[in-house]
């Protein structure tokens, strides 16, 4: 009854945690973490130990309540049940926007994208084919597409014909990238409008692409994904430093009863949430700077969905505070209005990130 409660208060916003597992290397550094609502799964607890000024052991106790927990043995499959729905909803007419929140490593990569290419090694050695693997872990956003294809293809019985199209763009350091534009990186200046007629976004010098089927949006998937380990090898770690946002349009027509829909999907790679302390010698500008953007940008993000949450659906615009960054302007429409908003906190297992972890908890606990 409570809980039912504070879900209306929020309106539409949910937070999921998850807890990536312990990689074959790391064995034997994992922090207390534990998942005590096991019927319910919407809370972890998380105990530290720290020596106090006197020299003697802390054990300090934190509770965490979510929408919904994913323990490291939970699958890809398990969390895209859990967030199937919303993303289909595109279809209705709202406008969804999921978000992976949490330290470089945390395992938001994983959970949008997958892990299919990345661990072929390991998978070859577990006798498994690199294609069964792919498939197995395949994240949110390659699930969340064929999703949304199978749902147009069933309402075509019914009448309905959609339109869909697909953008992926890089933010960094303030600046928007196409990944999928005509060229690699051109360096232009890539504006973001808003039309507030039809509440439409565009943003200048971009490509879009009609999608016609699952398999050639993986095409895009991969292309964008090379464009971003080009761009990481010429800059440092770039990927993690840089949100990389998933933006699908689509709309609907009933050629049966005259109705129209239109709706999106955003799926969003934030950048890294660490905080990174410039080590202060020469050449660091970059960094910094680096830096002041994310904080800028995950901290907007963060006002803007505590905002939306405390105000439910009618929450006035103008209060809220789109304007502070790229990300959240970009995203305006799509978080205002007839929206759905998940955020998915990942989480190391790992004692050596407790800290982080319990700073992107806290974070979690601000827009939950
Ligand atoms: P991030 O995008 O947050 O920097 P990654 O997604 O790259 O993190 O994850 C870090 C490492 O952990 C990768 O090697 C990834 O394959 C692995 N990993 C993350 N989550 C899982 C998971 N749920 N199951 C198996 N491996 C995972």
């Amino acid at each position: 009854k409570l809980h039912n409660m504070v879900q209306e208060l929020k309106g539409n916003i949910r937070v999921f945690c998850r807890v990536r597992p312990v990689l074959g290397l790391e064995a034997g550094e994992e922090a207390e973490i534990r998942y005590p609502d096991w019927r319910d799964r919407r809370e972890i607890v998380v105990e530290s130990t720290s020596e106090s000024a006197m020299g003697q052991e802390r054990k300090e106790v934190y509770n965490f309540g979510f929408d919904r927990v994913f323990e490291p043995s939970s699958t890809q499959e398990e969390v895209f049940e859990e967030i199937s729905q919303l993303a289909q909803s595109c279809t209705d007419g709202y406008n969804v926007c999921i978000f992976a929140y949490g330290q470089t490593g945390s395992g938001k990569s994983f959970t949008m994208e997958g892990g299919g290419v990345r661990l072929s090694l390991s998978s070859l050695s577990r006798g498994r084919t690199d294609a069964d693997y792919a498939l197995q872990t395949a994240g949110m956003i390659p699930r969340a597409v064929q999703q949304v294809f199978r749902v147009t293809d069933e309402l075509k019985s019914k009448g309905w014909e959609y339109k869909m199209e697909g953008q992926f763009l890089e933010i960094y350091n303030e600046t928007i990238n196409d990944l999928l534009g005509k060229h690699e990186f051109d360096k232009k200046k890539h504006e973001i409008k808003h039309d507030p007629k039809t509440l439409r976004t565009s943003i200048t010098d971009t490509q879009s692409h009609a999608l016609t089927s699952p398999s050639q949006v993986t095409s895009l998937l991969l292309l964008a994904q090379s464009r971003r380990s080009v761009a990481a090898t010429l800059m440092n770690e770039r990927s993690s430093r840089s949100h990389s946002v998933f933006m699908l349009r689509i709309s609907g027509r009933n050629e049966v009863s005259g109705e129209r829909c239109e709706g999106s999907l955003n799926l969003v790679d934030l950048a890294g949430s660490e905080r990174l302390v410039g080590s202060g010698v020469a050449g660091d500008k970059e960094r910094l700077r680096e830096t002041q953007s994310i904080n800028k940008s995950l901290s907007a993000l963060g006002d803007v969905i505590g905002a939306l949450g405390e105000k439910g659906d009618k929450g006035d615009k103008h209060h809220i505070p789109y304007r502070n960054s790229k990300l959240t302007y970009l995203l305006q429409n799509s978080l205002s209005g007839n929206s759905k908003t998940l955020m998915v906190l990942n989480l190391s297992p790992l004692a050596a990130h407790l800290n982080e972890s319990l700073t992107s908890l806290r974070f979690a606990t601000k827009v939950n």
